[in-house]
């Protein structure tokens, strides 16, 4: 039998990222973060300055991207056509712009298609806002990890703060917000809790009891005998 694909969805600022790593780390997993590809096309096609109307365009700058993930002693980093743009496609415009790209049906079904091929295997953790609903519907484990807008906003504040980004924290909030609306007013896709997955409120929860509650839960959901 083989290892579970775990789903983790939510809305910015849940905590996905730092528990999708974790867990995987955990479990010796592989861990896919579908924001980040959805950021490098957005990276793209800043950098190339196309209209976002010219569907044709962007389909075909999704065509040529190739996406890797690669793990260093640091932590992961993410490669775009072999460059390292890690901290690129964190700036808070691209952040904006991914979700309009996003929005995209043509770019979905193009990052859906890579996303079903990295994790059919199984022993991963993907993260996102469809992963549980459209990506892998019949993932073994979905949860769906949420928590204040406010509260949200604040970590994302602290993270580009920390990263040494100059930003505001009304301002972070607001562009949670912003971004919230997008994802969840979609047409495509929009951002769901699938009604099987775990709800994990982190709110007021920190990241060692989150991960333990899917820690436990992952367990129950193993081949016998894996992870002794
Ligand atoms: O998770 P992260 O904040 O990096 O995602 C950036 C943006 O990418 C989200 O705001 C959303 O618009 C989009 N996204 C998506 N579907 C996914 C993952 C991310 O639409 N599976």
């Amino acid at each position: 039998m083989r290892e579970p694909i775990i789903a983790i969805d939510g809305p910015s600022g849940a905590g996905k990222s730092t528990l999708s790593r974790l867990l995987a780390e955990r479990l010796g997993f592989t861990h896919i973060d579908t924001g980040a590809m959805y950021r490098c096309v957005a990276l793209a096609v800043d950098r190339q300055q196309l209209d976002l109307a010219d569907v044709a365009g962007v389909t075909r700058l999704c065509d040529n991207l190739t996406i890797d993930f690669l793990r260093t002693s640091a932590g992961q980093t993410v490669h775009l056509n072999g460059e390292d743009i890690s901290s690129a496609i964190r700036q808070p415009h691209i952040s904006l712009l991914t979700s309009r790209v996003a929005a995209i049906p043509e770019v979905r079904e193009a990052m859906v298609a890579q996303q079903r091929e990295m994790g059919q295997k199984g022993g991963v953790v993907l993260e996102g806002r469809d992963i549980g609903s459209v990506v892998f519907p019949d993932a073994e484990v979905k949860f769906y990890l949420s928590a204040s807008a406010r509260e949200r906003g604040r970590r994302r504040f602290e993270e580009l703060r920390l990263a040494g980004q100059s930003v505001d924290l009304e301002q972070t909030i607001a562009e949670v917000e912003e971004r919230d609306l997008a994802d969840q007013g979609r047409e495509h896709s929009p951002l769901v809790q699938p009604e099987d997955a775990v709800l994990i409120d982190s709110t007021g929860l920190d990241i060692e009891q989150v991960l333990a509650r899917m820690l436990d839960y992952v367990a129950a959901k193993r081949p016998q005998g894996a992870g002794a």
